[in-house]
């Protein structure tokens, strides 16, 4: 299997007003140029204002997430700061549920912080009494859109501002997106095992012990039903991939690929290729350093399990999507 990525720009979901379009409550929008203009390069984009769709107007009266009381699992729903009877709990959940089909093509969402509709977390929630209660609120529309779609990638448009938050969202993305155009379709454990196998030193990269856990559970792939071992694969795949991947256990999954070309490699060549791995773990280099150096050496090995790591592919700082770290 030799996984290609950005063949053409990947579906992506977008809070509507971070697009630039004047549908916040206040007639505002909240437009991202990091968004728009350097994502924008490789995602289309399907833009959604849940509260628009419900009917809510712009300008509108503010809503937000109030909880029946203080105890920590008691209900949260959302309310109007105005009028205290209006309650769009279920009218915006209904929104999710009505646009789930359409968002199954999508492979990434990006959601406008602190919304009571489209915030990812940390969303203020008060009390009946409207004083404010605490910061740990999932907007409405966001929770039930990850409740259809548990794996799919999401990050707050804010976050994306922050190079190292946005090289992880791509990876995520281009991630989920291989999934489902080379295992969904054909979720047959053969193919499940090359994905894994593809991707296996860049989740090293991104946790070890969590990735060597999945290789355990791989290897018992009999023990569940197809599907269902489709499933937790992905899903196990996408939580590895959320951790931020450390210098240092890049720096791991960078040794290993050494491992397998240093038969192919003068003396002088493993010196070289030795020097830049520890300028890399040291901070001296960045990670493209490397990457270029071992994909220059790449040809000389036979091997297809080397040539087909993901690892090896244009990071997403060589796309110029983000800084070189
Ligand atoms: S945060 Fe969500 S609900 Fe609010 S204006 Fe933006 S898209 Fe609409």
């Amino acid at each position: 299997m030799n996984i290609e990525l950005l063949t053409q720009k990947i579906p992506v979901g977008i809070s509507q007003c971070v697009m630039g379009d004047a549908v916040r409550y206040n007639a505002g929008h909240k437009h991202s140029r990091v968004c728009t203009q350097l994502l924008g390069r490789c995602f289309e984009y399907v833009p959604l204002c849940p509260e628009v769709a419900i009917g809510l107007g712009v300008p509108r009266d503010p809503i937000r997430l109030v909880k029946s009381d203080p105890s920590p699992d008691a209900e949260v729903r959302v309310k109007g700061v105005v009028d205290e009877d209006l309650d769009v709990t279920v009218p915006l959940r209904d929104y999710a549920d009505s646009v789930a089909p359409e968002l199954q093509q999508v492979r990434g969402y990006i959601f406008m912080q602190n919304s009571p509709s489209c915030g990812l977390r940390g969303v203020r929630r008060y009390l009946p009494n409207g004083h404010s209660h605490d910061s740990d609120g999932v907007g409405m529309f966001a929770a039930r859109v990850r409740e259809h779609f548990p794996h799919l990638p999401m990050e707050e448009a804010g976050r994306l501002n922050n190079s190292e938050i946005r090289e992880n969202f791509l990876t995520r993305v281009f991630a989920y997106d291989a999934w489902f155009r080379y295992v969904e379709e054909d979720p047959r454990t053969a193919r499940i095992i090359e994905f894994y196998t593809a991707y296996k030193y860049l989740l090293l990269a991104h946790h070890q012990q969590q990735t060597r856990e999945l290789g355990q559970f791989i290897a018992d792939s009999k023990a569940y039903e197809p599907r269902e071992f489709a499933f937790e694969v992905r899903g196990r795949i996408m939580a590895i991939l959320a951790h931020m991947a450390s210098r240092k256990d890049r720096t791991n999954a960078l040794m290993h690929v050494q491992g397998h070309l240093k038969e192919f490699l003068s003396r002088e060549e493993k010196a070289e290729l030795t020097r830049l791995i520890e300028d890399y773990r040291v901070g001296l280099k960045p990670a493209s350093a490397v990457l270029t150096l071992l994909r220059h050496y790449l040809p000389r090995s036979p091997h297809h399990f080397i040539h087909s790591q993901l690892l090896l592919a244009a990071e997403p700082a060589e796309m110029g999507l983000c800084d070189f770290h």
